[in-house]
């Protein structure tokens, strides 16, 4: 995975919805931002909401309605700015600090990771149990689950048993 995408895999993996193997699902989105005002949380929240969305239209190639509108809402909230990186070349990050900051240098990296083509290989896995958002390495971008051994093996089987049930 890019290094500039480590961060953006934290943030979104933050919401733990699997539940296979007996899990509980979790979600330490309050932990991973520290102390924060009600609303940096609601932000926080959203931008995290429409990026798994975004996430799972790379997979599926199909966004879910309202997610443009809403991206483009947190967006707006959020200060990002366009920066020189001192070389011609041009990058973007967070215009100030706080959680807002941190938010916009999380938006900054997506930004970037798309125009780069590495955006579009984070995706949500397609095991219902599972939808951790993972980097898919394969070459041909064609990795439906986090884990072939795990959940790919798991959606596999449990096809077959319904199948020949
Ligand atoms: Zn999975």
């Amino acid at each position: 995975m890019p290094a500039r995408l480590v961060t953006v895999f934290a943030f979104l993996n933050t919401c733990d919805l699997r539940t296979f193997g007996g899990r509980e699902p979790d979600d330490e989105l309050a932990e991973w931002l520290g102390t924060c005002e009600p609303a940096e949380y609601e932000l926080a929240f959203a931008l995290r909401r429409t990026l798994r969305a975004m996430a799972r239209a790379n997979r599926t190639g199909e966004l879910d309605p309202g997610v443009a509108t809403e991206f483009d809402r947190v967006s707006a909230a959020l200060p990002l700015r366009a920066r020189s990186n001192g070389d011609g070349g041009l990058g973007a990050g967070a215009a100030n600090g706080g959680i807002a900051g941190t938010l916009a240098d999380v938006l900054a990296s997506v930004v970037v990771a798309s125009a780069d083509g590495s955006w579009v290989r984070m995706k949500e896995c397609a095991a219902p149990d599972c939808r951790w958002i993972f980097y898919d390495h394969a070459k041909p971008r064609n990795s439906r689950w986090c884990s072939t051994a795990g959940c790919g093996n798991r959606m596999k089987t449990r096809a077959y048993r319904s199948r020949t049930a």
